[in-house]
């Protein structure tokens, strides 16, 4: 079965992915950094099932801890097949407040990760001839979120590597495509109270608020598919189109 590396597994999209795929009976690597107890009580969970993961810690936004990750992975189970860059962070601030150091942290998290985690995973994939990388972006990254400039430009540039890396890797047999997801329920928008939700809602057309397994489903397509690269794909209930 292949291997499937998610970074940010701990809560939210990632959490939901790593479970689900673990289940398809993927062998699973599940990335936290801070969450070390969720990421402990979802690998119990799971071997109360009966299924074994892998847990590791690693700070995604630094490279040295990345190379690390990816080397461990590598002893552990000799090939990555599948690469998930889902960690992030967001914050809201009007743009004038954004400090360096809160621009740098974006930027580290959100898009250089991306950068390090697949550069450190691509020789593998390239010796096997096979490979899927899955770049979480946002809708913001599409259209732009007011007070969300260092977010929206952090997705838009994963946007930016997906196309480009799709061209340069489709020779490889290595597939890169992003998903850009609507507002989903996770911590990530605890911030937004019911009247904001019941907004955001009503601005929808399919009038509701996406959920982790919406964007798990879109995952689990994009890596059994073998004809599609470079595509953003969007399960956003038509709040964008
Ligand atoms: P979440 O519930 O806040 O979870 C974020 C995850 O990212 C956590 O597991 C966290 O791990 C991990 N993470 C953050 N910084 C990290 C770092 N430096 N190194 C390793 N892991 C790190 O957020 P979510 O909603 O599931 O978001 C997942 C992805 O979807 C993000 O890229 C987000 O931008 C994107 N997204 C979310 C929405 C939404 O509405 N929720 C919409 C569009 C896109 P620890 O807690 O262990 O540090």
């Amino acid at each position: 079965m292949k291997t499937v590396l998610i970074t940010g597994g701990s809560r939210g999209i990632g959490k939901c992915m790593a479970e689900n795929l673990a289940k398809e009976g993927y062998k699973v690597i599940l990335n936290y950094n801070k969450s070390e107890k969720q990421a402990k009580q979802i690998k119990t969970e799971l071997k109360e099932q009966g299924i074994e993961i892998e847990i590791y810690k690693a700070d995604v936004s630094k490279r040295e801890e990345v190379k690390k990750m990816i080397k461990y992975t590598l002893n552990k189970f000799k090939s990555i097949d599948v690469l998930i860059n889902n960690a992030g962070i967001a914050k809201l601030q009007m743009f004038n407040d954004i400090t360096d150091e809160d621009w740098n942290e974006m930027l580290n998290t959100n898009l250089n990760s991306v950068f390090y985690c697949i550069q450190e995973t691509l020789p593998n994939m390239i010796h096997n001839k096979n490979g899927c990388i899955i770049n979480i972006s946002s809708i913001w990254g599409l259209v732009g979120a007011s007070c969300e400039v260092a977010y929206s430009v952090s997705k838009a540039g994963i946007i930016g590597m997906t196309k480009a890396l799709a061209k340069e890797l489709g020779p490889s047999n290595i597939r890169v495509n992003s998903i850009a997801p609507g507002v989903i329920d996770t911590d990530m928008n605890s911030n937004l109270d019911n009247a904001i939700k019941e907004e955001i809602k009503s601005e929808t057309p399919l009038n509701k608020i996406g959920k982790p397994i919406d964007i798990y489903k879109c995952a689990k397509w994009l890596i059994e598919d073998e004809f599609t690269t470079g595509q953003i794909i969007s399960p956003n209930g038509g709040y964008v189109i």
